[in-house]
């Protein structure tokens, strides 16, 4: 991984000489060609001081660190230092690692993020990757900073000492676009306190119940995403939405039809969700990623249970709501099953008498096949306007086929 500590670069080391003026566009202009030979870069810088910031702007707008090393921080202060503004340069915060999250050397935590804020106050975008986060401060207050951020990306992180999550997102008034994925957060927390101040346009979470990032969230993002991997998500959703969801205007909801071993979430598990309380929502997008198995039984329970679901789901979605989209996996080889399984009667029955709907956007992925892609497209169309016979009658219906090359079983 690129990282700007990597630069051999030593200020003072060769005297600045003068050049011939060139106006300030121009060199920006050159800088820029070279915007990504650090070599060249640290030589622009030292031609003269017209020379520097543009040279710096490249050279140190990315600060990604590997968090494998315990000296990190000390580094870091240290660079931060020696050269001058180096902060003020960056725009990108990567700290990482591909170790488990739980052998990580030095946790981090809110003290850690708010202080490389202090120096670097112009970063917009930052990705947290196997992180341990953990706070060894104590009762230490942290100062909080009022950032507008572009981005934050936790992923493959891993949460050990409370709600140190909100705490580092109290760092910031607006976070445009949230990703969470495979974060382990705590199953509680006594003292989670709300990032009052805080909006988020754009929230995608797709990770099992943590006690610190739904119930401290206070206001309601316009765009949330949500991955359902057990049933106690259900309630944790319910109760976001109850407090802050009234604000939303797309919702996607993934759950996860797996069979995993013991069965975590179940389809009627859904009946209890309530989407009443999104009266803003503008469209419902349900995405059902089915699980293949060559076990013909097996994999009809597994559909069932994902389009059970479905069902339920749509069924709690607000009246009035005028856009429904329906993205739907199906495996080559289990047409029959797809057409077995799909609750059409009762998804057709409850899409018909749904005051406000103005369309049915249904999707099917369908995995690369050496069929006729034309034929595909014919078969399955017929099969959805024949078993969806009311919502075609009233025109509701628009049918989308799509063939991917693999069928996601992720949502990466
Ligand atoms: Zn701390």
């Amino acid at each position: 991984m690129d990282t700007y500590a990597d630069n051999s670069f030593t200020a003072g080391s060769q005297q600045p000489v003068l050049a011939p003026y060139l106006p300030n566009e121009l060199i920006t202009i050159v800088v820029g060609h070279l915007h990504d030979d650090k070599q060249a870069l640290q030589t622009c810088s030292r031609i003269a001081s017209a020379w520097v910031d543009p040279s710096y702007r490249h050279l140190f707008s990315q600060i990604f660190i590997s968090v494998d090393d315990p000296n990190w921080l000390v580094k870091l202060y240290g660079d931060i230092e020696r050269y001058s503004r180096l902060g003020n340069y960056a725009r990108r915060l990567m700290l990482w690692t591909f170790k488990d999250p739980n052998a990580a050397c030095i946790p981090v935590c809110h003290h850690i993020i708010s202080s490389i804020l202090h120096f670097a106050p112009n970063i917009k975008d930052i990705t947290f990757f196997g992180l341990l986060f953990d706070c060894k401060h104590g009762a230490v207050e942290h100062v909080t900073h009022s950032i507008e951020l572009d981005r934050m990306v936790i992923r493959n992180c891993l949460s050990a000492g409370g709600p140190i999550v909100p705490l580092i997102l109290s760092n910031f008034s607006t976070v445009k676009t949230l990703q969470i994925a495979r974060y382990s957060g705590p199953t509680s927390t006594a003292s989670s306190s709300r990032s009052s101040h805080l909006q988020i346009y754009d929230f995608d979470y797709d990770a099992p119940a943590a006690a610190d990032i739904l119930s401290t969230i206070s206001n309601s993002p316009t765009s949330f995403a949500m991955s359902f991997h057990d049933a106690s998500q259900i309630g944790e959703f319910n109760a976001f939405i109850t407090s802050t969801g009234a604000e939303i205007r797309q919702l996607l909801l993934r759950p996860m039809g797996r069979l995993a071993d013991p069965i975590s979430i179940r389809g009627e598990d859904f009946v209890n969700l309530d989407l009443s309380l999104c009266k803003q929502l503008q469209v419902l997008r349900i995405v059902a990623l089915g699980e293949y198995h060559l076990d013909e039984v097996i994999a009809d329970q597994s559909q069932r249970m994902l389009w059970d679901a479905v069902a339920h789901i749509v069924s709690s979605s607000p009246s009035g709501l005028p856009v429904i989209h329906l993205d739907l996996t199906v495996e080559a080889e289990a047409r029959d099953s797809f057409e077995r399984t799909f609750q059409w009667e009762s998804m057709d029955g409850t899409l018909a008498c749904r005051p406000g709907l103005r369309s049915v956007i249904f999707t099917l992925f369908v995995e690369d096949t050496d069929l006729e892609l034309k034929d595909e497209e014919e078969v399955y169309s017929s099969m959805i306007t024949k078993r969806m016979h009311r919502v075609a009658k009233l025109g509701l219906l628009d049918l989308r086929l799509k063939v991917t090359q693999r069928i996601p079983h992720d949502w990466d």
